[in-house]
This record gives C-alpha cells, structure tokens and sequence, in this order.
C-alpha cells in the first residue's frame, strides 16, 4: 500500500457563534483511499469538508494537502481536487456538455472535448451530452455533479454527501461510478456520510465524527469486525448474570445495559455455549442477538 500523506489535518477547529461545529479533529487521508467521513446530522462533516476546499477559515489547527499547507498553497491544491459540495448547481438552460466547458474552464486546466465526453461517459451521461440541464432527474443532477467533479482530471475528490436524496437505483449508480474512479482511474476520495451501510460498501478506511469530535478512525472491515463481535443478551436478573460472565469471561468485556440486558464481546459461535451455561446456572435467557456496535452508534444519534 502506498502510504502517501494526500490530507492531513490536525487540531482544526471551527466555531459558528456558541456553536463548536468543529472541535479538535485528527484524521489522515492517503493516496488511493477511499475514505469514509461518517456522521449523523449535524456532526461537523460540512463545515470540515468547507475548511479542506477553502470556503471557509478555520479558527485554528491545520490543513495540509499533498504535503503542502493548505493556507500558502491554495491555488495549487485546488487545481488538483474535484469537489461536489450540497446540492451542485448548474446553468439549467444550456446543455450538460456547456456546463461542463464553462466548469471545467474555472479549473485552471486544460479541458477540451476529449475530457469532458470523457467525464460524461463516465458518469453514464454521455447520450445527453446535449440535453438542457433542466431536462435532468435529481439522479442525474447528482452525476453531472460528479462529471463536473473530474472533468478537470483532477488526483483528489472530495464529495460531501453525494448520495444525498437518491433513490436505491440512484444510489447503485453513485457507488459504482465512485468505485470505477477510484479502482479504474486511481482517483483519491473522500465522501461524507450519515448512513455506515452506504460508506461499509465502498470506502477502505472511515472515520467517524460526533459533535465535531472524532469518536473512532481505522481500517472499515477492522473497525466493523471489532464491532460485530458483541452479543446482547436478554436474560432475567442481569446484574446476577453479570457476576457470573465476569468470572468466566475477561471483566471488561460485560457490562450491563439495563435491568434485562446484558453485552458480552463474544462472537454468534459462542452463543449456544452461553446460553447453555446461563440456562444450567438458573437464569431465563429470553434472546441471544448480535450486535455491530458501530450500527447501533449509529442508531443512536441519527
Ligand atoms: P449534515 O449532515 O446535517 O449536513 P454535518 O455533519 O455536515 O451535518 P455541519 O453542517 O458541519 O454538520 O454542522 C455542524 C454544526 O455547525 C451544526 O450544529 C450546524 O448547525 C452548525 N453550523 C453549520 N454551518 C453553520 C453556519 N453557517 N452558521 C451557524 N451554524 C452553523
């Protein structure tokens, strides 16, 4: 694995008013990820996502994109990062192909013809190259938004929730065109999110953010792994229960939730074994379930 350093952030902070949008975050980004920004509304991926393409200060920590400080360089990294922030807006009235000339012109890079049916094609728009804008669904809306992304051929994407208001099919189309710049073109992407599911199937390493705070960062299939190794048992006298798991299991590693359940780190093959030695020491175990504590998180606080 190439372990280039494309982002680097470090103790950013942003604050709206009274509002921390962003308090303190740590996370890298490295050449060929594709890294999954996870958090529920409101957890400060926006406002982060703005301070990386320099729509807004931050109020202090740093930014330093393809090793270079974003605050001296920020022409230079620009040219080189695609981005599609909220909703992207285009000139309704003329075609999907003049959008993207008059887009691609504010790049700085060359874009002729050749780059741009090429961006259509790849977004699966290039039969309405013609088509006023106007014309297009949502979901189509959304993948010019993309074409317009990386018409300029840029190393780094950054999409903040690009999924947002699609359908299922909308949202297939969305994945698999980011998975094709990513496994095809070598593309460097970092995507926004409030749904795991959606970031589980595409990126390789994710970090979740909570009130502008990091809550956990890592490897997607170690981190959602890790988290599938809970059991939640629901079982009469927990707190009974609990005394007996913390002699058999390592102590830590139960804990109460309520008066009824229990969490055990213990994986689905070592239920029937649990159940049975709750069962021969007296205890009624209504269910065995387990859990992705990551999923649950999320759950929570979305
Ligand atoms: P969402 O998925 O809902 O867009 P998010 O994770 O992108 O959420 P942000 O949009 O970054 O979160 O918002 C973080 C916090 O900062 C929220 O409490 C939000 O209300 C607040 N906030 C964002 N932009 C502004 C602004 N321009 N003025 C005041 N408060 C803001």
């Amino acid at each position: 694995m190439n372990d280039e350093i494309f982002i680097e952030i470090k103790a950013l902070r942003k604050k709206y008013g009274g509002i921390q949008a962003v308090n303190g975050l740590d996370f890298m980004v490295m050449k060929g990820d594709i890294f999954g920004f996870l958090g529920p509304n409101g957890a400060g991926k926006s406002t982060t996502i703005r301070m990386i393409l320099s729509l807004i200060r931050p109020d202090s920590g740093l930014i330093n994109i393809f090793r270079l400080p974003l605050v001296k360089n920020r022409k230079r990294i620009l040219t080189d990062i695609g981005a599609l922030v909220e909703e992207p807006r285009f000139y309704e009235y003329m075609s999907a192909y003049k959008n993207l000339e008059i887009l691609g012109k504010l790049s700085g890079k060359r874009v002729g013809k050749k780059e741009i049916m090429n961006a259509l094609s790849l977004t699966g728009l290039e039969n309405r190259s013609g088509s006023p804008v106007k014309t297009f669904s949502h979901g189509m809306k959304q993948r010019l938004g993309i074409a317009q992304a990386i018409v300029h051929d840029p190393e780094l994407l950054i999409l903040d929730e690009p999924a947002n208001g699609l359908d299922p099919r909308g949202m297939k189309d969305m994945r698999e065109i980011i998975l094709r710049l990513n496994q095809e073109y070598g593309k460097t992407i970092l995507i926004s999110s409030h749904i795991l599911k959606e970031i589980e199937l595409m990126a390789n390493r994710m970090i979740i953010i909570n009130k502008g705070e990091k809550v956990v960062e890592g490897n997607v299939h170690e981190l959602l792994d890790a988290a599938k190794l809970d059991l939640r048992i629901e079982i009469s006298d927990a707190a009974k229960a609990l005394e007996l798991l913390e002699k058999q299991y390592i102590k830590s590693d139960v804990w109460l939730e309520s008066e009824n359940h229990l969490v055990l780190k213990a994986s689905k093959a070592e239920a029937p074994a649990i159940n049975k030695s709750l069962v021969d020491a007296g205890f009624s175990v209504y269910s065995i379930t387990p859990i992705n504590s990551l999923e649950q998180y999320f759950l929570d606080n979305t």
